[in-house]
C-alpha cells in the first residue's frame, strides 16, 4: 500500500514525501490504520523498522492546530531520543501550518520551559521526570491531552521510571489513546498494558 491509501491529510503527505518516505514500512502498515481511529496500540518492534513514524504519523494526522492545547504526549527514556523524536516530528509535520512541537528533558532550566509553555504547544515530547514536573505543577496543562505515547516502553517501565509514568497517566483524560512501542516485552510492559489499555491492536514484527 501507499501513504496516499491511508487517508492522511494533504499537508502531512507532503511532509512525508519531502522527508523521502515513499511507502509505509511493515510496522507502519499495521499500526497506522488502527492508530488513526484512536485505538490503543501495543507494538513490538526493533529500532530501524520505522517505529517512530508509526506513532508520529497518526499523531500528526489527528492533531488540530487550531486548538492551542497539548494534544499528544510522547514519552521517551532519554534526552537524546527526545531530541531525535521531536526533530522527526518537526520534519514530518513541516507542512502543517502552525504546528507547535516542544521538547523537554531534565538537565535544562525549568524557566525556559515555563516561558515556552505560555505559547501554544500541540505535541510535547520528553522524558518522564521533567514532564511530571511540568504537569504536576500545572505548568503544562495535560487535561486535554488525549494521546499518550510511550516509546521504548520497556525502558520507561524500569523500576526507576514506572511510578513516574503511572502518575503522568493520571494527569491526562481517562478517555485517551495509549500507544506503546517496545523492542522487548518484559512482564512490566505486559502488566502495564493489561492495566491501562482497552482492546489494543497488537502488532508483532
Ligand atoms: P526508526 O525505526 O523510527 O528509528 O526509523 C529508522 C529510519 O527509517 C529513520 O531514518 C526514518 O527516517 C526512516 N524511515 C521510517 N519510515 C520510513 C519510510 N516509510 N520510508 C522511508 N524511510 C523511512
Amino acid at each position: 500500500s501507499t501513504f496516499d491509501d491511508l487517508g492522511l491529510k494533504r499537508e502531512l503527505l507532503m511532509g512525508l514525501y519531502l522527508a523521502g518516505f515513499e511507502k509505509p514500512s511493515p510496522i507502519q502498515e499495521e499500526s497506522i490504520p488502527p492508530a488513526l481511529t484512536g485505538r490503543d496500540i501495543l507494538a513490538r518492534s526493533k529500532n530501524g523498522t520505522g517505529k517512530t513514524a508509526s506513532f508520529l504519523i497518526p499523531t500528526l494526522n489527528n492533531v488540530n492546530v487550531r486548538l492551542p492545547h497539548i494534544q499528544a504526549l510522547i514519552l521517551v527514556p532519554t534526552r537524546e531520543l527526545a531530541l531525535q523524536t521531536s526533530q522527526v516530528c518537526k520534519t514530518l509535520g513541516a507542512k502543517i501550518a502552525g504546528l507547535q512541537v516542544m521538547v523537554t528533558t531534565g538537565g535544562t532550566t525549568l524557566r525556559d520551559d515555563i516561558l515556552r509553555l505560555q505559547e501554544p504547544v500541540h505535541i510535547l515530547v520528553g522524558t518522564p521526570g521533567r514532564i511530571l514536573d511540568l504537569g504536576g505543577k500545572g505548568i503544562a496543562d495535560l487535561r486535554k491531552c488525549t494521546t499518550f505515547i510511550m516509546d521504548e516502553a520497556d525502558k520507561l517501565l524500569s523500576e526507576e521510571f514506572e511510578p513516574v509514568v503511572e502518575q503522568l497517566l493520571q494527569l491526562v483524560p481517562a478517555e485517551r489513546q495509549l500507544m506503546m512501542f517496545s523492542a522487548t516485552f518484559p512482564v512490566s510492559v505486559k502488566h502495564f498494558s493489561e492495566r491501562h489499555m482497552v482492546q489494543p491492536a497488537i502488532i508483532n514484527l
